[in-house]
């Protein structure tokens, strides 16, 4: 895998960074596999540097632009689509608080839609919905799953003649490349007022302080993240203003749950018990941020 070595801040291109964390992760080792959502090999991470002026952390070396979109493109992952359930719980919340901003009837793009849980939901819930995946097989698999035809590839190769009402990156930003023309491209699909929903973890998080390297969002296919200061700073940079900044709560299966923390319990017999148990799981860990793009 083709690494570079990173001598400014990626966000705000200062000089002023540092070491934050060893990494333990084999750069020669990395497969499409290590890139899953389901990916359990929890703690295996980038080394990563911070920015002493906007908090910004980041994998150094990081790995090229090119080389994650070809992961992304060859992904495949079955067990994320047997976790539907206690996704769409997630997801239902964050389309009752996007209600008063965005209501259903307009036009919604879910950018790293996967297999298209969130999207039939607000679809049911009344929005004229796209999406963007690069996966070939997660947009096989939401086309089978739920009829959706996403655009399959990068935001960049996006085109659009109509402008959106609403946005959402839900666990996106903190595996893209540059997350800076990221949202500034998909600031160019929102119409004025339009609204920008991020969920991602948080860096500056106690849990995160008080896990260390042993965080559940260290991973490799994570290779940066954000505090509050960063992400606010990316935002206002982009022409956003943050309206509403929330916990993002997960909802599992026990089932989920308990084969994350002992692989050898996967199997017929616990699973289908244990998939009808769903638990929230609040770590106060990963932001769930609703930001409107300002009139210009
Ligand atoms: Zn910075």
């Amino acid at each position: 895998m083709k690494l570079a070595l990173i001598d400014r801040c990626p966000l705000c291109q200062s000089t002023d960074i540092d070491l934050f964390k060893k990494g333990t992760v084999i750069p020669e080792k990395i497969s499409a596999e290590d890139f899953k959502i389901t990916d359990s090999h929890y703690g295996s991470r980038w080394t990563f540097f911070f920015c002493r002026d906007c908090g910004f952390v980041f994998a150094n070396p990081a790995p090229a632009q090119g080389a994650i979109e070809q992961f992304y493109m060859a992904l495949a992952d079955e067990e994320y689509s047997q976790e539907n359930e206690g996704r769409g719980r997630n997801f239902s919340t964050i389309l009752k608080r996007l209600r008063p901003f965005a209501p259903p009837g307009s036009l919604l793009l879910d950018v790293g839609a996967a297999s298209g849980i969130f999207l039939d939901l607000a679809r049911q819930a009344g929005y004229r919905v796209s999406g963007i995946e690069p996966s070939k097989a997660l947009v096989a698999d939401a086309e089978k799953l739920y009829g959706l035809k996403l655009f399959c590839g990068t935001v960049e190769q996006y085109t659009v003649s109509e402008k959106f009402a609403a946005i959402t990156l839900l666990d996106v930003l903190e595996h893209v490349a540059d997350p800076g023309s990221l949202i500034a491209t998909l600031n160019k699909f929102l119409a004025p007022g339009g609204m920008l929903v991020i969920v991602t973890p948080d860096i500056g998080s106690l849990t995160a302080r008080i896990m260390g390297g042993r965080w559940w969002h260290y991973r490799v296919a994570h290779i940066h993240f954000f505090n509050h200061g960063s992400l606010s700073r990316l935002l206002e940079k982009n022409g956003f203003e943050i309206v509403m900044c929330k916990r993002f709560a997960w909802n599992f299966s026990l089932y989920y749950i308990l084969t994350r923390l002992l692989p050898c319990c996967k199997g017929p017999a616990l699973q289908k018990p244990l998939k009808k148990l769903h638990c929230k799981l609040q770590f106060f860990d990963s932001w769930e941020l609703y930001a409107r793009k300002k009139e210009s």
